[in-house]
């Protein structure tokens, strides 16, 4: 690339963290991220492995050191293994982190290789230990893949984080025993407030639980111990005294963190989008795709840094709608 100097937004924040959706697609539904009839983009529009490669490097170049790879489930894109281990080999060369987050249902087929390429910690996203409810909330029935995939990660050598949407009626009442069982695998945990992203089934409101009841209730029961651990994200932490283990709130809502941004997100199409609240967007796909790829992405990057909104504007009421018509599943969450 030629030029190095770092992304730096209007709100002058440094953004060190990419979130890369490498696909839209995914094997499960889960009832609070897409619809079971989910409209995925046009495969001809998402960007080839090769893409991805390039466009990260750019990034890298720029000074993202961080890039965690998403989707739609990371998993389920064909060879996505070699773009693990090609960014991989960044790592200590720019990249000082690379990690992935996922459902879990194919991670025993790809723990080894994963490992192998350089990945200390991932994120799984496990909302129930219960078979029912797991099909229930993700349309699908396959809580023993996702179990089997995170021991196989532990196996591997990879530290998980298990990341939890705390729902209303839904895992309420068992998120407790979630945390404990989390803690007792040697598993970091983090809650999740839902958010209010892409036309799902149903109201949201009916399911949105906030973490500031949810963490009175934990507090009732057990000591949380204020934590400085920080993973770089908006997770703030405590440690359960009676268990040992990490806990972490996401709260978006209860508790905006925007102040302390760091990230951006691209979709499998190329899109930036410099907010996952937001639409304000830069398209990277033409200026890949051009003849003069180096400047123009970097015009791009400049571009991302201008626009990027100083904070999202989630709100969950009945008939409110969605904060925006883009799933999570699309900006990479
Ligand atoms: N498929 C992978 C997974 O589930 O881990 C990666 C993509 S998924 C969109 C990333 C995270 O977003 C998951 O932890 C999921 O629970 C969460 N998520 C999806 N839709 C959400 C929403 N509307 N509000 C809050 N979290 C959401
Ligand atoms: Fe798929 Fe992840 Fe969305 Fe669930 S949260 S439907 S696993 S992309």
């Amino acid at each position: 690339m030629s030029c190095s100097s770092p992304l730096i937004d209007a709100f002058n924040r440094r953004i060190s963290y990419l979130r890369l959706s490498v696909t839209d697609r995914c094997d499960l539904r889960c009832t609070y991220c897409m619809p079971e009839a989910m409209q995925f983009l046009p495969k001809k529009d998402v960007l080839s492995l090769e893409e991805l490669h390039k466009l990260s490097l750019a990034f890298i170049a720029r000074g993202i050191t961080k890039i965690r790879l998403t989707g739609g489930e990371p998993l389920v894109r064909r060879d996505v293994v070699e773009l693990i281990t090609a960014l991989g080999r960044k790592l200590g060369d720019g990249l000082e982190e690379l990690t992935l987050t996922t459902n879990g249902t194919r991670l025993a087929e790809f723990a080894d290789q994963i490992a192998a390429a350089g990945v200390k910690r991932i994120n799984v996203s496990l909302d129930t230990l219960d078979s029912a409810l797991f099909q229930q909330l993700s349309r699908r029935d396959r809580l023993g893949k996702v179990l089997q995939g995170i021991a196989a990660a532990k196996e591997a050598g990879l530290k998980v984080k298990i990341n939890a949407v705390a729902l209303k009626a839904l895992n309420e009442e068992e998120l407790p025993f979630l945390i404990e069982w989390a803690h007792a695998q040697g598993h970091d945990i983090t809650l999740i407030e839902v958010m209010p992203l892409g036309e799902v089934e149903g109201e949201r409101v009916e399911h949105y639980l906030p973490l500031t009841a949810v963490r009175d209730r934990l507090e009732a029961m057990w000591t949380l111990d204020e934590s400085d651990f920080r993973t770089g994200g908006p997770s703030r932490y405590v440690t359960v005294r009676e268990t040992g283990g990490r806990l972490g709130f996401i709260t978006p809502l209860t508790n905006n963190f925007c102040a302390g941004c760091n990230r951006i997100r691209v979709t499998a199409t190329g899109q930036l989008y410099a907010c996952l609240g937001g639409s304000e967007m830069v398209d990277l796909r033409a200026p890949l795709r051009s003849d003069n790829p180096d400047a123009l992405l970097d015009a791009a990057l400049d571009e991302a840094m201008r626009i990027k909104p100083e904070k999202h504007h989630f709100r969950i009421e009945a008939g409110a709608g969605p904060a925006q018509p883009r799933h999570m599943s699309v900006t990479g969450g």
